[in-house]
């Protein structure tokens, strides 16, 4: 795919925040496919190209970082790219939706109960015949997904790090991470949903048997589910970013760099340790937020 990896890179935040932790800014890849998505993408494309499809099919939510990037990316890669979103089409479209459609999405709104099934709505095929279409799974969940996310180390050396943090939503990176990295080498992945019950067992099927315990998942930093939040984590939002200059958003990045502090606070992490944070990207979701909320835009 062609987007850019130069703009990414490692920064330091031991003079801002004075412990030993840095930031991979994979959130500069790209305004939109940022982060994660790309890295997640990319086999699907791939794969996509070789079987000759010309029409990508994605299942997602009405503010989900996966859906607008697969549109941006479809765009880009010539594709064209329709998007199965869950629940009724809502009066005001979110800046999310919005976003897909200027990317040349078709968008189908699907109810709560046909999305749970995985119901491809039948005027889809109004207009394409199933051969063409290359379908990526819900939130890009999946194997091709976790071997995308395994590229995410090797551009950067991050051999010296002993924990590496990422937000997780389905887990497809913290799996490709998990394979990526060395046996001495800690994954720590903080999910951004509450009741998450199936998740540890959802990333050990990415995953080959002897991996399969070499991550932790740490289920206190929800803050009330997906794509919700508090005053603190907005607080914190702020404070992060004029002590650092490193945005976050508040449906995952924020999550994750939060419980990393917090960590040090509770002592699981000590000066000894060197934490790696993953900019997983998503900075476009903050535009849901209202206006004035954050210092930086
Ligand atoms: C999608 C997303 C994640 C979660 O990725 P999974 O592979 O689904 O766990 C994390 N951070 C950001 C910013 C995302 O957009």
């Amino acid at each position: 795919m062609s987007f850019s990896l130069q703009n990414c890179r490692v920064e330091s935040l031991q003079s801002a925040l004075g412990l030993p932790i840095d930031v991979l800014r994979l959130d500069l890849i790209h305004p939109v496919v940022s982060g994660n998505k790309w890295f997640k993408l990319k086999e699907h494309i791939k794969a996509a190209i070789a079987e000759n499809k010309t029409v990508i099919l994605t299942l997602a939510g009405a503010y989900s970082n996966h859906m607008v990037a697969t549109a941006a990316a479809s765009k880009t890669e010539g594709f064209k790219s329709i998007g199965v979103i869950r629940g009724e089409e809502p009066e005001r479209w979110s800046p999310t939706l919005q976003t897909a459609k200027e990317f040349g999405m078709q968008l189908f709104f699907v109810s709560r109960t046909d999305y749970r099934l995985k119901k491809i709505p039948v005027e889809v095929y109004d207009q394409h015949v199933p051969s063409e279409i290359f379908e990526i799974p819900e939130g890009g969940y999946g194997l091709l997904g976790k071997i995308g996310a395994t590229d995410i180390l090797q551009f950067f050396d991050t051999s010296s790090y002993t924990h590496i943090i990422s937000a997780v939503g389905t887990g497809t990176t913290l799996a490709g991470l998990t394979e990526a990295v060395k046996p001495s080498q800690k994954i720590i992945g903080v999910p951004v949903l509450k009741n998450a019950f199936s998740l540890q067992k959802e990333i050990e099927d990415l995953l080959q048997a002897e991996k399969q315990n070499c991550f932790q998942l740490i289920n206190d930093y929800h803050f009330g589910g997906y794509a919700k939040y508090t005053q603190e984590l907005l607080s914190f939002m702020n404070s992060f970013y004029k002590a650092t200059k490193v945005p976050t958003d508040f449906v995952y990045t924020a999550k994750a760099f939060y419980a990393a502090l917090d960590g040090f606070k509770k002592g699981i992490f000590t000066k000894g340790d060197k934490i790696l944070l993953i900019h997983t990207g998503g900075l476009q979701g903050n535009s849901s937020l209202p206006k004035g909320t954050l210092i930086f835009g």
